[in-house]
């Protein structure tokens, strides 16, 4: 694996071209029509903020930084939090690959990427050996995004790897030969912690659990940090958690604030300031192909992904404290959009 995308710079090419209305390649406040103090006219302000700060330019990290997205709770957020923290990283200028870990799919069904049974796919990668190069595919209309797909073989690969060499270090190997250069990549994990999810965690050095806010939360969680001890101790010395997200954070409820609180007291540090709000236009968009932030890049949905992108960006050089946190309690504020966006919907 080439970890040289950073000699190009800060990441300072520009967003990439609009993917829907109502984004806009160089989106200025001059052009835009007042914005009023309704939900969605502080939306759409928020929007031009968080747009117009991805053209600024995130730093680039020195390595490629591998995230392992995990837990093995199913329905928490991974797929989504996946894709969408890879787009928001592609718009602020990063190159960016998401390797589909899952025999769901789901991440590329959301990218828009094709895996019927006859695509080369990361179980090709797995356990025939093939080069990561000849599976994946440039994600349509995201500049700087990529993806190596997950068909239905995948299935089989949890058996199929127990007999074969070097089972726990396959995914390992394939990403130190990708030649391409890359600033992210980020592991879908499926809801369980089997041979996948170890070769994800042996492959990256970070793992980025998402949480969501209901009861429960955290049950389980224990036996993925007991694994994630695992295979450092054994296997891959620089794993480490690195960022928790919280997702699904409904502001409305007691229990999201209590649960909120409850992980950032287990955690501290490793929690994102950034939450993601519960949002009807997340959950919309994998039906059309596509992430939130192409699907409606000035939902709340949109911009907390872009927030916690950038936030995880400044983090991963150091920079953790430059971020200003000023949208990172957007949960809360927007869920009055949402509602309305929801409302919108039924009509
Ligand atoms: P699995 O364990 O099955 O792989 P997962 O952890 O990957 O699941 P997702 O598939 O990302 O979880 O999300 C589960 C469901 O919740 C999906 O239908 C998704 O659209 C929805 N969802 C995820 N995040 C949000 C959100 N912030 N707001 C609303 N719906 C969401
Ligand atoms: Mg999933």
């Amino acid at each position: 694996m080439r970890s040289d995308a950073n000699t190009a710079g800060p990441m300072t090419d520009p967003v990439p071209g609009p993917r829907s209305e109502p984004t806009g390649e160089g989106v200025s406040r001059e052009t835009l029509p007042p914005m009023d103090d309704t939900p969605i006219g502080r939306a759409a302000q928020l929007a031009v903020e968080a747009l117009g700060r991805a053209g600024e330019g995130l730093p680039r990290p020195e390595q490629t930084r591998v995230i392992v997205v995990a837990n093995q709770k199913g329905g928490v957020g991974k797929t989504t939090t996946t894709v969408n923290l890879a787009a928001s990283l592609a718009l602020h200028g990063g190159r960016v690959l998401v390797v589909d870990l899952d025999p769901q799919g789901n991440a590329s069904t959301a990218l828009g990427i094709d895996h019927h049974a006859e695509v080369p796919s990361i179980y090709d990668v797995l356990v025939e050996g093939r080069p990561l190069a000849e599976v994946v595919q440039p994600v349509p209309d995201v500049e700087g995004l990529f993806c190596a797909p997950a068909t239905i073989d995948l299935a089989g690969a949890e058996i199929e790897l127990v007999s074969l060499v070097a089972r726990e270090s396959r995914l390992q190997r394939a990403i130190e030969s990708y030649e391409q250069p890359l600033d992210y990549i980020l592991i879908d994990c499926p809801p369980s912690l089997g041979l996948l999810t170890v070769n994800a965690l042996v492959a990256g050095a970070e793992v980025l659990i998402p949480i969501q806010c209901e009861y429960y939360a955290l049950e389980g969680l224990g036996q993925l940090l007991r694994n994630v001890d695992l295979v450092r101790g054994h296997l891959n010395p620089k794993l480490h958690v690195s960022t928790i997200l919280l997702t699904m954070y409904d502001g409305r409820t007691r229990l999201a604030a209590q649960v909120a609180e409850e992980v950032r007291s287990h955690f501290g540090k490793e929690v994102l300031r950034t939450s993601i709000p519960r949002s009807v236009r997340i959950s919309e968009a994998p039906s059309y192909g596509q992430t939130v932030l192409t699907y409606d890049p000035g939902s709340s949905g949109a911009l907390s992904y872009l927030e916690a992108a950038r936030e995880m960006a400044l983090r991963g050089v150091g920079r953790g404290a430059e971020y200003d946190g000023q949208h990172a309690h957007m949960a809360r504020q927007d869920n009055e959009y949402d509602q309305h966006s929801m409302s919108e919907g039924i009509k």
